[in-house]
């Protein structure tokens, strides 16, 4: 990504709520792309706002909790310029039967008054299952990858302590299950792949995904004024069919809008990119 030359927070300090080395893949993208520096603002133990292992309840939406760790990255730092995650998993929007992910980064600049929000999200790996044994243990953290996934054991599938969480050695995993097995009335014990950032690769990907978007909509600016994240609020479909140049429902232009004064602009997409026949309604009905 090419730095914007004329990024207001060239040289500025950006404080990030985190304690699960999201850094790792948040400063890059933002760093690269604004000239920024990422300050990782600690001393503040994220889990309390909620868990991915039920122990604790998130209170609020996924953007919410997110705000609240921006929010609180600016209280903590003195910074005027925050940055809070939250990520989500559940089913697939699509059919429903796969793990997935969405990742959320806000970003508050209290100088502007402003807040722009990055996200990504697509599929997950989130796993979870009763073993009757070590054998069915040992088969689950082959299939996810263990140890750079990592796993949580713990008795239930209701997140009821005691949750032995951050195993990422074999020697750790058995010692965990050994204990869990002792404490479990029925022998059984309920094994999760461990959601957190810094122990689930695929989702530490996915919030590098949400910071590369977090970065464009942060390099646009308003041609008024120069506010940061002039970005898209609207879709406009009509893109013209290849065949016979009929409007389609694919997207012809986007609308952007200024986060603080008026403007907005509509922006066409280049010139010449047409809709493939079989998306035309009059070509294909
Ligand atoms: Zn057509
Ligand atoms: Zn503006």
């Amino acid at each position: 990504m090419t730095p914007t030359p004329d990024s207001p927070y060239r040289e500025q300090v950006v404080g990030l709520l985190t304690q699960h080395g999201k850094e790792r893949v948040i400063a890059p993208a933002l760093e690269t792309a604004l000239g920024c520096r990422l300050r990782v603002v600690g001393g503040f133990d994220t889990d309390q706002l909620g868990t991915f292992t039920r122990d604790i309840a998130r209170a609020g939406s996924q953007l919410e909790a997110a705000r609240r760790k921006a929010q609180l990255a600016i209280e903590r730092s003195g910074l005027p310029f925050g940055i809070g995650s939250e990520g989500a998993f559940g089913p697939d929007p699509m059919v429903g039967a796969m793990p997935w992910n969405a990742e959320v980064l806000v970003f508050i600049d209290a100088q502007r008054g402003l807040e722009v929000v990055g996200e990504a999200q697509g599929p997950g790996l989130q796993l979870d299952a009763w073993a009757r044994d070590w054998a069915d243990v040992v088969a689950l953290a082959q299939r996810v990858g263990f140890p750079a996934q990592q796993l949580v054991l713990g008795i239930g599938p209701d997140g009821t302590p005691p949750l032995i969480k951050g195993l990422d050695s074999w020697p750790t995993l058995e010692a965990a299950y050994a204990q869990q097995r002792a404490r479990s009335s029925t022998g059984k014990v309920w094994v999760e792949t461990d959601l957190r950032a810094h122990a689930n690769p695929t989702r530490m990907a996915m919030i590098g995904q949400a910071a590369a978007d977090l970065a464009a909509r942060l390099q646009q600016q308003c041609p008024c004024c120069g506010t940061p994240g002039f970005w898209k609020v609207q879709r406009l479909a009509g893109l013209p069919c290849a065949a016979c140049g009929a409007p389609t429902r694919l997207t012809r232009a986007w609308v952007h809008r200024c986060l603080r004064c008026q403007h907005h602009e509509t922006r066409v997409l280049a010139a010449g990119t047409l809709a493939a026949p079989e998306r035309c309604d009059h070509c294909n009905p």
